[in-house]
């Protein structure tokens, strides 16, 4: 109808979508050439949803705000007045067009694909700088603001091109009806809002999608196809988000992002989408939209080891190749005798397997698997020729997760394929889970075994302490009486050791004290019990042992402490130490008394010439 394409009469006739109250007042300032700084923010602090606004914008993290921003004119002198013109125009035009009269034009999913396209090339253009983040940011959310213009201006017309147009056409469609197409009319508005001219190049270039060069302008461009693919892929549903993923990988490869990068990459992107819809009133949960992470994304971005099972070779090799095509990693076996030993040796994690195939058939090919412990979890497909109930049934009951009919529509497949990688993703994620507790519960065991032997051990020595001497000697006491044996303790306490400690310090205390306590600990026999109980005091569980012997036992240990001096030790006088021994039979009376008796014993010693040993006298065996 239109032959020639009229900006200025259309603005004319105010059917154009443009900015209002405060940030039509902005853009008027800007424009003229003496617009200071403190003006722009005179004029955003009358507005204080804007004025909340550009205070987080300017705050966050995504744009390289490093300390705390808590005033508007700070805000606006950090952003620059270009940045806070257009930041306002776009709000303003959000506002204002949230809702609108073209019926096949989804106002919604317009402004929530503009927002995401937005944030991700804020985001990319700190990644790899090429403009300023921050501007990039109006330029991504107005990068497509043609087409809202087109449903503006013409709203039932453009609703019938919407509507008859199938993807490519549709900009054709939109230059045959009105002279100009959208992407062609998001150009001259944005040069009407005086959007810089890198920019509007960038824009164009990637709209042709032909960039070739490496200057910034090509490199911007690169980043807005970029950008425009995350928008796309985060209010894509979900059928259409996995068509979406070739391109988008191979985009991120040109930005230097593997995929373990590009998932996080994704992932942080679709969570400042989400937030940034709240800051500004954009709906990020219009359609089926990408909600929180990117796990489907990497589902499918990892693929799956998969098994094709088919007699016919024209098939297999025509659904291999597609198959592959989806990214999937295909193995193909034409029996199902060669499909088990495949299964066995390679353990793929899912099986599509025709049903009618010799001698084994799909049935029992599913069977065989369903009974083997390789066989057990894999996903298993089954292609087949029918729908009738009985057979569907029967195929239910060998053991298969899904059908497919034939002919195979290759999309029907690929969406079968996604909800068996959902399965699988989640069994992997169960497993995995069950072996963090199984490890996490062998990891307290083993901390607990830490922990509890610590609590019995003395740490100078590790010797076992007064503690573990105390329930073992009261253990060994029962064992005693049970066993009708005789039982007996040593107490031994080094000889003026305070003057050690007086004259050389704690430091050579302590070394003589692990020096007598290993001297002792391989003195003993294998049987002793050696323990630190306290100060330079331990103490011998002998069991077994009667007080004749222990007494023996005492003095092979005092022997042992004076014949064998600490080396590169200059003591006073020689280390030395006192035992007191008490042997029981049967442990009468009780071993709370047999330590007191050694007690006793051990200070008759220390009374006399220390250095010395000393048998109480022994009690219940009869003598
Ligand atoms: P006696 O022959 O009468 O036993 O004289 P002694 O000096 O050994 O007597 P006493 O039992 O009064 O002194 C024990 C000293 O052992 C007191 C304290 O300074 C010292 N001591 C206790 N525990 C430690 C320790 O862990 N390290 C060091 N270096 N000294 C300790
Ligand atoms: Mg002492
Ligand atoms: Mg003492």
């Amino acid at each position: 109808m239109n032959t020639e394409f009229n900006l200025n009469e259309l603005k004319a006739a105010d059917r154009l979508p443009s900015p209002s109250g405060t940030a039509l007042a902005i853009m008027q300032l800007v424009q003229q050439s003496d617009a200071t700084l403190q003006q722009v923010s005179r004029l955003v602090k009358v507005d204080p949803a804007l004025s909340g606004r550009i205070l987080r914008f300017a705050n966050s993290a995504a744009f390289g705000a490093r300390r705390p921003i808590a005033d508007v004119q700070t805000a606006v002198m950090m952003m620059g007045m270009q940045t806070v013109r257009n930041f306002a125009l776009s709000l303003s035009l959000i506002g204002n067009n949230s809702k609108g009269h073209c019926a096949g034009f989804d106002y919604e999913a317009y402004w929530s694909r503009s927002l995401a396209m937005s944030v991700s090339i804020a985001a990319i253009t700190a990644r790899e700088v090429t403009v300023i983040p921050a501007e990039s940011f109006t330029l991504g959310l107005l990068g497509d603001i043609g087409s809202l213009a087109l449903a503006t201006a013409w709203a039932d017309i453009y609703d019938e091109c919407l509507s008859a147009a199938k993807g490519k056409q549709l900009l054709a469609l939109e230059r045959e009806r009105f002279a100009i197409d959208h992407n062609t009319l998001s150009l001259m508005l944005l040069a009407d809002w005086g959007f810089p001219e890198i920019f509007l190049d960038a824009l164009k270039l990637s709209f042709e999608m032909k960039v070739a060069g490496l200057n910034r302008t090509d490199q911007f461009a690169r980043q807005l196809i970029f950008a425009r693919l995350i928008g796309n892929y985060c209010v894509a549903d979900e059928t259409y988000r996995a068509e979406l993923l070739p391109d988008l990988i191979a985009e991120a490869g040109l930005h230097a992002l593997d995929k373990p990068s590009l998932l996080t990459f994704i992932d942080e992107t679709i969570e400042l989408w989400h937030e940034w819809g709240k800051l500004i009133d954009v709906k990020t949960d219009v359609r089926q939209s990408v909600q929180k992470t990117a796990a489907d994304l990497e589902s499918v971005l990892n693929g799956l080891d998969l098994l094709l099972v088919d007699d016919d070779p024209m098939m297999l090799a025509r659904l291999s190749k597609q198959l592959a095509a989806a990214g999937h990693r295909v193995a193909v076996c034409r029996d199902g005798e060669s499909a088990l030993k495949h299964v066995i040796e390679h353990r793929p994690q899912l099986v599509i397997t025709d049903w009618r195939m010799k001698p084994i058939d799909g049935l029992a090919l599913c069977k065989a698997l369903r009974t083997s412990a390789f066989g057990k979890n894999i996903y298993l497909i089954m292609l087949t020729s029918t729908e009738d109930e009985d057979a569907l049934v029967e195929a239910f009951d060998a053991g298969i997760d899904d059908f497919v009919t034939k002919p195979i529509s290759l999309r029907v497949l690929l969406a079968r394929l996604r909800a068996g990688q959902r399965i699988i993703t989640l069994q992997n994620e169960l497993e995995k889970e069950s072996q963090d507790i199984q490890r996490y519960t062998a990891e307290l065991a083993a901390a607990n075994r830490r922990l509890k032997s610590m609590a019995n051990t003395d740490v100078l020595t590790n010797l076992p302490n007064r503690r573990y001497a105390l329930n073992r000697l009261e253990q060994e006491s029962a064992t005693a009486l049970r066993a009708n044996q005789p039982l007996s303790v040593l107490m031994l306490d080094l000889d003026h050791f305070k003057s050690v400690n007086d004259t050389l310090g704690h430091d050579v205390g302590d070394q003589v004290l692990i020096h007598a306590a290993n001297l002792v600990r391989v003195t003993a026999r294998t049987n002793d019990v050696v323990c630190r109980l306290g100060g330079e005091e331990f103490l011998i569980i002998a069991p077994n042992t009667d007080g004749t012997t222990a007494l023996l036992l005492a003095e092979r240990i005092r022997r042992a402490i004076e014949a064998n001096q600490p080396k590169g030790l200059v003591l006073r006088q020689p280390v030395t130490v006192s035992i007191g021994v008490a042997g029981a039979m049967r442990a009468k009376p009780g071993w709370k008394e047999l330590m007191k008796w050694a007690d006793d014993a051990l200070y008759l010693v220390k009374q006399g010439n220390r250095n010395g040993v000393q048998l109480a006298r022994e009690v219940g065996s009869g003598k």
